[in-house]
């Protein structure tokens, strides 16, 4: 069984070839301009070899399940594309297209971090915060949009979100969160050691994580507010859930303990009855940025079966 597994997030793309179990194959890259179709299919015409059986696509928006209608999200452009439909016809194998977050909870309960979990959060710390929720072992979809757990409001009257609300939880919990903090401590201090470090224009979430792993004080601080305000809202969660596990990936969920470890002392402090119960662990994804991908190569090998 070969199958094709492709992740198209807010701003970056990553696609596998999985051959019985194994990555054989990687691609990756940024997001342009494209129709999502077109991205879609191009990514997986980079993988693409004949004995291919089926493609799986997790998109960062709101899909229909099972119809793969890429319905709307706030991070990528078109509305009520029929990704699925179009793939199928284009490729000519059985494709299935699912919420990114979700896809990344496949790969997870499958082969990562979550085996052996039949109930735990997957939530995605990148340009937004996505998140896939496992109970009884299988995805929960709601009736096709659940688990959009970065848009609940954290803050009522809080910063405008992508999505045109207010005081969502990614307004201060996602990578764009940390570049606002960097901007803001940069313009008040230019002559800082933050400034010194990355600049002053066009700066990236990773420009801020890379200076936290080379020790820069402020920027760890900045890494550590974000993963209090992760861990508030985590809180929340456990508190809906109960999950056995929290699993956390995207390219701001791989920074790892300077940001977990703040978050898991704010979610403890916030746990509900807290005193008969215990913080269920939170870990980095086993995956690491290759986690959706590899999501949905599995989840397209199962559906194609
Ligand atoms: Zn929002």
């Amino acid at each position: 069984m070969a199958t094709i597994g492709i992740d198209i997030g807010g701003t970056k793309i990553r696609g596998v070839r999985v051959e019985d179990g194994a990555v054989v194959e990687r691609t990756s890259g940024h997001v342009g301009d494209s129709d999502l179709i077109v991205t879609a299919t191009s990514a997986a015409g980079e993988l693409w070899t004949d004995e291919v059986d089926a493609v799986g696509v997790g998109l960062a928006g709101l899909v229909r399940w099972p119809e793969g209608t890429f319905a709307w999200g706030p991070h990528l452009r078109g509305e009520e594309l029929p990704v699925r439909e179009a793939l199928e016809g284009e490729l000519g194998v059985s494709v299935v297209v699912d919420n990114d977050a979700n896809v990344a909870a496949f790969g997870e309960l499958r082969v990562g971090v979550a085996v052996g979990f039949d109930n735990f959060l997957m939530v995605t710390l990148g340009t937004g915060l996505g998140g896939g929720i496992v109970t009884g072992g299988a995805i929960y979809r709601g009736e096709s949009f659940a688990g959009e757990l970065g848009h609940m409001v954290y803050d009522s009257g809080g910063m405008l979100c992508d999505c045109g609300k207010r005081g969502c939880w990614e307004t201060v919990a996602s990578g764009p969160a940390l570049i606002r903090l960097a901007r803001e401590v940069i313009m008040l201090n230019p002559e800082g050691s933050l400034a010194a470090r990355i600049g002053t224009d066009s700066i990236s979430g990773d420009d801020v994580t890379a200076a936290a792993d080379a020790g820069d004080e402020v920027a760890r601080g900045l890494v550590a507010q974000v993963g209090s305000e992760f861990g508030r809202g985590l809180g929340s969660l456990i508190a809906i859930f109960d999950p056995a596990l929290i699993v956390v990936g995207g390219g701001l969920g791989s920074v790892g303990e300077a940001l977990l470890g703040p978050a898991r002392r704010v979610a403890a402090e916030g746990l509900h009855g807290g005193n008969h119960r215990l913080l269920p662990p939170i870990l980095v994804t086993g995956l690491g940025p290759d986690a959706g991908a590899i999501g949905a190569a599995l989840m397209a090998a199962e559906g194609a079966e």
